[in-house]
């Protein structure tokens, strides 16, 4: 697959990243999901090697490379770490992207260098108390008054905001008592008015910041309006496109950080005199979690290669979130299996994979949603039988 799709800089990255993880995220990760919170050393040392800006262009300080290339690290990282690949994936794909993708000029030079150089974290609130997958049903308002908006609302589950400088919402644009449509905002987080929650207690992605963030009559430019006005409810769409590929590559991180290790257990542990891999019950599953992952990470692979031909990948991206998070969940909770009772145990490091893996099917779309976007694209689509 590598010879399909990686060029030598792929390549390159991918071992950089490789020996990051083992030796500098791993030993973190134990201590992170028992305490909780944020991964600040290793969101440091990944801003240092450029891991905080991968697909953003060198002039605004990213690292100029490709989707494949955050793909690669998101995987790498998420092999040991899925809560600290979290971090930087929805510091990338959900808060810079969109000002990398729809700022104007002025919020590029404003925002992106200190967000591509991982200086500054960003975070994204769409979801809302009462709009999730109808996310179009947004209750916040951003009211025109003279040369300012007054916003009113509430964001849920916003992952970062705890650490984040720069907070992207979407509200409903009211103008002269008439609502214009959804559009996108970005703000400092230090805005007055702005509030946060404290963090969520979570089953997985621990290691991560997960809280809602309200604003109570917060006053912010015209200028706040994230590209066009009005054009929000596109931009999200867009958005969690390219999100649904970071995800699908921290899919096959998860699952492959839990097979790694249920393969190897499975030839040190012994059961009625010989490794318990020599049982057909067990190889068989060993067999059936590797093609998973294998086939996970083609759609994954395709789905960043095709947008990074820029070509349209909604149906691809669907696939390949949906397909990769559900192994993701089924490969933990085999991994699990093939442990026994010390899969069970944390000590054993796979359990944590497995509580990990369940927001994947959850986040930037749910697998229902996703399988209602593949029908919709498949309907819509000629095809000749
Ligand atoms: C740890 C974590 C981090 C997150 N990070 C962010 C973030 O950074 N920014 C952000 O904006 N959001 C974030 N989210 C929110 C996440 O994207 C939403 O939880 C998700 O989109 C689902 O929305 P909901 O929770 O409101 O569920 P609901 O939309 O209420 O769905 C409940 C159930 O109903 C099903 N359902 C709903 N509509 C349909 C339908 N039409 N057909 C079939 N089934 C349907 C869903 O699939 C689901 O099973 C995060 C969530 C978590 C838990």
């Amino acid at each position: 697959m590598e010879q399909l799709y990686f060029t030598e800089e792929h390549k390159m990255l991918r071992d950089m990243v490789r020996d990051f993880a083992r030796n500098e995220v791993k030993p973190l990760t134990q201590e992170l999901d028992e305490k909780g919170g944020f991964p600040h050393e290793s969101v440091k040392k990944m801003a240092e090697l450029g891991l905080m800006g991968i697909p953003w262009d060198e002039k605004y300080g990213g690292t100029g490379m490709d989707t494949m290339a955050l793909v690669i690290a998101i995987e790498e990282i998420g092999k040991v770490c899925p809560s600290t690949s979290a971090t930087m994936m929805a510091h990338t794909s959900l808060g810079t992207a969109p000002i990398a993708v729809f700022g104007t000029e002025e919020q590029k030079e404003r925002y992106l260098p200190g967000l591509a150089s991982g200086k500054q974290i960003g975070a994204f609130g769409l979801t809302e108390p009462n709009a999730g997958s109808d996310a179009g049903n947004t209750q916040t308002r951003a009211i025109l008054n003279g040369n300012e908006f007054i916003v009113n609302g509430e964001k849920a589950f916003c992952t970062n905001a705890g650490e984040a400088s720069i907070i992207i919402f979407t509200a409903v644009m009211v103008e002269n008592g008439e609502e214009k449509g959804i559009s996108a905002f970005v703000i400092d987080a230090d805005t007055e008015g702005l509030f946060l929650n404290p963090p969520e207690k979570k089953m997985g992605w621990c290691g991560s910041d997960t809280r809602s963030v309200f604003f109570r009559d917060m006053r912010i430019p015209k200028s706040s309006v994230l590209g066009k006005p009005s054009k929000g409810f596109k931009q999200f769409l867009k958005t969690l496109t390219g999100g649904r590929i970071t995800i699908g590559a921290l899919g096959i991180g998860t699952a492959q950080g839990a097979f790694a290790r249920a393969l190897a257990y499975s030839k040190e542990r012994e059961a009625f005199g010989k490794p318990i891999h020599k049982f057909q019950g067990v190889s068989f599953k060993l067999s059936d979690m590797a093609t998973q992952i294998e086939a996970a990470r083609h759609l994954v692979y395709h789905a960043a290669w095709k947008k990074d031909q820029g070509l349209s990948v909604i149906r691809e991206a669907a696939m390949a979130k949906l397909f990769s998070s559900e192994t993701a969940m089924m490969v933990t909770t085999e991994a699990i299996q093939v442990l026994g009772g010390y899969g069970y145990i944390k000590e054993y490091n796979v359990e944590r994979f497995f509580r990990d893996a369940k927001i994947l099917e959850i986040g930037e779309g749910t697998s229902e949603v996703q399988r209602m976007i593949i029908a919709r694209e498949l309907i819509n689509s000629v095809q000749s039988v």
